[in-house]
């Protein structure tokens, strides 16, 4: 086909209303359009869509997009049908959720030639009858998209995808284009041989991102840690991964209740929701999504500014493609992982009930997030190499590594000997069994080799294979071993390590770090947090202070004492000895942001003249507030009364007797947090109850008691409708 550069810059601009191609987007159109394959590895938001939507539109025929996003078809098909001025027929997609007419619809436009470019899930492809179908269309090209999906190493695999190659040739050959944003050489591989496009060219964009900072930490407190952070970043949007669903809803909880806006995200949710917390994280109702992995295929927020795993993830190429949904706007992006063994060791026996030869490739993709969290060695350079590319700089600056390097020592001994090992055995191996054998490290492995007898066997306490599998993987980094992507893993010395081999240089490295090996979960920090409150543990001269300023402060703004700060209040202020309004508020439990700003000074200056006078050294650490008693539903609660819902049909969609649904709110408002029940209290009690039930507790209440209140009140006034009524007055005036 004859290209015309004006004609495409011309579509460029009518079509997607652009100016000029991003990257490699023009060279690559005109190969396709040539009628040549293609392999594009592009990163996360560089273009790729444009590189087959734009020819489809102008080569004769239709193109078949294959994409495993089904939930995201129709959105492109929109979009397309947008560009086109609504023309319904240009763009369709065909997948499990059509019905019979708009099928055949499809079908309809398909046939007649309009379609210029049709979605298509991979199932739906290997359907008899749309096999058929599409012989009976001119195809213009097939685009993969996502191509990653191809192969088992690569961090999604779809088995379907596998039988592409075999489809596109039933329904008739024609160019193909692989599109992905994650593929390590060994994936790229893959691709390249079961699609059989040999002689692809590939374009391939660097996958450097200079705007992200990657930083790796100790999985201590990790709540605590992101909820300090969160704090300390107000206002901006972040996304929180974690691996299951319930972290994902407990993480989200307590977000909410320590005053963070987020919402939670996963399977487990249905359609409906899901959406509706995509969509008010979009529009920035909400400042932190919680999401399970689920989250964030093809969702174009450009100004994400954090990704935190709160748990690491299961592979290089799905925390690479997760952190790149940060900074896409080129600025700040903050990429923070959260690291212990504990939780690969917890990772490795989720894969037990797989089939071996899943486990085996599990396994090695989670040894290299290992190696990578646990390496001192620039992250950038780590990664890059990880995806086939060269780093040359020493230092990027932007990671946790380069802005705090550890002291170097020179490894070309130990490199040395690890290259004598390999030319020492007549098969090549991973780098486990490797760093097993110069360890000394004894395993079954080992064993049928007979590997403990070799010279390089050595126990020893100060080399373990840790350190021995570092060294390899800095052979890996400089070039001088590399692993070979066919058997995937197994090592060998390259031509650059042979030349190292005689005439060795030094090559500087710093140790592994040593993490932690807690487990978060047994320890509980919410009942660590817990224990800190109520327990008593305070200061009791500081106490006496406080009650006596409490009680002078209730006088002079007409409130009763405990509406001013209640008991735990006051508890916590003689354990964390706030000198902020800040610090009142965040670390002070029941302690509102509002109340702290409006009565909160003079208990400030009191803590802090007592804090200075006796010395007091306070506790740096910063407290979390947590529930008494978890319940997944808070938060859906505390969202659904935000949003005026009845309280009825709350109960009925959590499935709640409506008691249990007023026992769940007191515990919120107890709490501290401020739940406005006016829309429905207007409607369902009668205003002169409301006022003399709120009189009540303004003006004659010595204490929050429903027990006392129900006594004073008499047996005219409906419990239920007391209960409300204090739940109100306690939002309006104690929070
Ligand atoms: P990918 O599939 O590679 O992650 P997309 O195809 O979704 O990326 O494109 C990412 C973003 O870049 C989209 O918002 C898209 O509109 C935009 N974009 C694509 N090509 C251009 C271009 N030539 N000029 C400006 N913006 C572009
Ligand atoms: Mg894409």
């Amino acid at each position: 086909m004859e290209i015309d550069s004006a004609a495409i810059h011309a579509k460029l601009k009518d079509f997607f209303g652009y100016d000029k191609f991003k990257g490699d987007q023009e060279q690559i159109i005109n190969h396709l359009m040539g009628g040549n394959d293609a392999f594009v590895l592009m990163p996360t938001g560089g273009g790729k869509s444009l590189c087959y939507q734009l020819p489809a539109l102008m080569m004769p025929g239709t193109a078949i997009v294959i994409s495993p996003l089904i939930a995201l078809m129709k959105n492109q098909v929109d979009a397309i049908r947008d560009f086109v001025a609504g023309n319904e027929g240009v763009a369709h997609f065909l997948n499990s959720s059509l019905n019979k007419a708009q099928i055949s619809k499809v079908r309809e436009h398909l046939l007649a030639g309009e379609t210029k470019l049709l979605y298509v899930a991979p199932e739906s492809l290997t359907k008899k009858e749309n096999i058929e179908l599409l012989k009976e269309v001119h195809i213009s090209f097939y685009a993969i998209d996502e191509a990653h999906c191809i192969s088992e190493w690569g961090h999604d695999f779809r088995p379907e995808y596998r039988r592409l190659r075999a489809i596109i040739d039933e329904i008739g050959r024609a160019p193909i284009i692989a599109l992905t944003a994650t593929a390590t050489p060994k994936v790229q591989s893959d691709i390249v041989k079961n699609l059989g496009i040999a002689d692809a060219k590939i374009f391939k964009s660097s996958f450097n991102r200079p705007n992200l900072y990657y930083e790796i930490r100790d999985k201590v407190k990790p709540k605590e840690d992101i909820i300090k952070f969160i704090k300390q970043n107000p206002g901006k949007s972040g996304i929180i991964y974690c691996l299951s669903r319930k972290k994902v809803e407990e993480l989200a909880q307590l977000l909410n209740i320590n005053g963070i806006k987020a919402l939670p995200y996963h399977a487990g949710l249905d359609a409906k929701t899901r959406a509706e917390n995509q969509d008010r994280f979009l529009k920035e109702e909400v400042d932190v999504i919680v999401a399970t992995i689920a989250f964030g295929m093809g969702i174009d927020k450009p100004d994400v500014r954090f990704v935190i795993h709160y748990d690491i993830p299961k592979s290089i190429e799905g925390y690479y493609q997760e952190t790149g949904r940060a900074g896409r706007d080129g600025l700040e992006g903050i990429c923070i992982a959260y690291y212990s063994y504990k939780d690969i060791e917890k990772l490795e026996k989720f894969m037990q009930g797989k089939p071996v030869a899943e486990q085996e490739i599990g396994k090695q993709l989670l040894m290299e997030t290992v190696a990578y969290a646990e390496s001192n060695v620039c992250r950038r350079k780590l990664l890059l190499n990880y995806f086939g590319e060269k780093y040359e700089p020493d230092s990027c600056c932007n990671c946790d590594n380069c802005r705090n390097p550890k002291p170097r020592f020179d490894a070309q001994k130990d490199l040395k000997t690890v290259m004598s090992l390999i030319k020492s055995l007549p098969e090549h191996f991973k780098i486990e069994h490797l760093a097993n054998i110069l360890s000394g490290t004894m395993n079954s492995l080992i064993k049928s080799y007979k590997h403990d007898e070799s010279e390089f066997f050595k126990v020893d306490d100060v080399h373990n294979e840790r350190y021995w599998s570092a060294i390899i993987h800095q052979g890996i980094i400089r070039n001088l071993l590399e692993k070979e992507i066919e058997s995937y893993g197994l090592i060998y010395v390259t031509e650059e390590g042979e030349k190292f081999y005689g005439h060795p240089f030094p090559i500087m490295m710093s140790e592994d770090r040593k993490f932690a090996n807690v487990d978060e979960d047994d320890e509980d920090e919410d009942n660590n947090v817990s224990a800190m409150h109520g327990g008593g543990g305070g200061d009791p001269v500081l106490l006496s202070m406080l009650k006596d300023l409490r009680k002078d402060m209730a006088r002079k703004f007409n409130v009763r004492p405990w509406v001013l700060f209640g008991d735990p209040a006051l508890e916590d202020m003689t354990i964390m000895y706030p000198l902020t309004i800040e610090e009142l508020f965040k670390n002070c439990q029941g302690v509102g942001e509002s109340k702290a700003r409006r009565f909160g000074k003079e208990f400030i200056e009191l803590i802090a003249r007592y804090v200075e006078e006796n010395d007091i050294v306070r506790p740096d650490d910063f407290v979390v507030k947590s529930m008494a008693t978890k319940s997944a539903n808070k938060v859906y609660i505390i969202q659904c009364i935000d949003r005026r819902m009845p309280l009825e049909d709350i109960a009925e969609s959590k499935n709640m007797e409506f008691d249990e649904l007023v026992t769940e709110i007191e515990n919120i408002v107890e709490f501290g947090t401020k739940l406005d029940l006016e829309y429905y209290i207007r409607q369902n009690i009668n205003d002169d109850v409301f006022d003399d039930v709120y009189a009540y507790f303004q003006e004659d209440a010595t204490s929050d008691s429903l027990e006392e209140a129900m006594n004073e009140l008499g047996p005219d006034y409906d419990e239920l409708e007391v209960r409300l009524v204090r739940i109100q007055f306690l939002s309006m005036e104690a929070n």
